[in-house]
């Protein structure tokens, strides 16, 4: 009998700690963002989606947080919980649906395709640099607005784009990119922080703008940059002008997004921000 209850209390408590107190669903594509609000009943309740402890601001008793899902995502359904010292309060319901992106072939120069030693050594160093940029995005809103395009010109690739690069090397076009000459003003697509005005191995002169929340934009190609890292810019501050450097086949301007960590959709985002940011 006394067995019987102790299973019974067990199953009583694992039913309840499991349970959450609320639910909601939403859709979700590769290289997309949503935004979502949550109630958030303790202070110390973490925002946890696939084992992953997504950054979100406060406002009242809600918390409010951009959820990312990878281009190289397995289309799996999944669940992000709010829960606070193993206790899941809310859960929001993600479900996945796949989408099509395009093909396109391009010619660049083959030393930007094969790297030599020098400059495999350089993309490595480069790399460690972004790594540290991209981790240290801070718990906080830094823009007040909307995300706006950074320029009103034609897309001539637009994100997701599946590459093929002098009929050898593929990859995927984690980006959008305008048409632009060499000189063209370049504004910031939002407020944030300059975390990196330098010249890459493959973007060339390179500004990345930290918005917070990890979400960071980045500017490429440029041919000249009109930050430096530490300054403060405010949505549609001049950032640099375009240009033709690192890997390209023609001036331009290349747009990438990184949310937590992927590049997604930049005009995802903003449609995503114009749900909260009404300006
Ligand atoms: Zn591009």
């Amino acid at each position: 009998m006394n067995y019987c209850f102790l299973i019974l209390a067990i199953f009583i408590n694992f039913a309840c700690a499991q349970t959450p107190k609320a639910q909601h669903q939403m859709i979700i594509r590769p290289g997309e963002v949503r935004w979502v609000e949550f109630p958030l009943e303790k202070d110390d309740s973490k925002f946890i989606c696939r084992d992953f402890e997504v950054k979100f601001v406060k406002k009242g008793n809600l918390g409010q947080a951009f959820v990312m899902e990878s281009y190289f995502s397995d289309l799996s359904p999944y669940r992000c919980r709010v829960e606070s010292q193993g206790k899941i309060f809310h859960e929001i319901q993600f479900i996945v649906k796949d989408k099509e992106y395009l093909a396109e072939k391009l010619k660049v120069d083959p030393k930007k395709i094969k790297l030599d030693p020098k400059s495999e050594k350089r993309v490595i160093q480069e790399q460690l640099v972004l790594d540290k940029i991209y981790s240290s995005s801070p718990a906080e809103f830094l823009f007040k607005e909307s995300f706006i395009t950074p320029m009103t010109s034609v897309v001539t690739s637009i994100y997701g784009t599946k590459r093929v690069y002098n009929k050898q090397k593929k990859g995927q076009h984690l980006g959008i990119d305008y048409r632009a000459a060499i000189g063209d003003k370049v504004p910031a697509a939002n407020g944030g922080r300059i975390v990196l005005a330098d010249d890459l191995f493959f973007t060339g002169w390179t500004v990345i703008i930290d918005h917070g929340l990890d979400i960071f934009t980045v500017y490429g190609h440029l041919s000249k940059t009109l930050v430096n890292k530490g300054d403060i810019i405010k949505r549609g501050d001049l950032i640099g002008l375009s240009g033709n450097t690192g890997r390209t086949s023609g001036p331009h301007l290349h747009w990438g997004t990184k949310v937590q960590g992927q590049y997604i959709d930049g005009f995802v985002l903003i449609e995503e921000s114009k749900k909260y940011f009404n300006n």
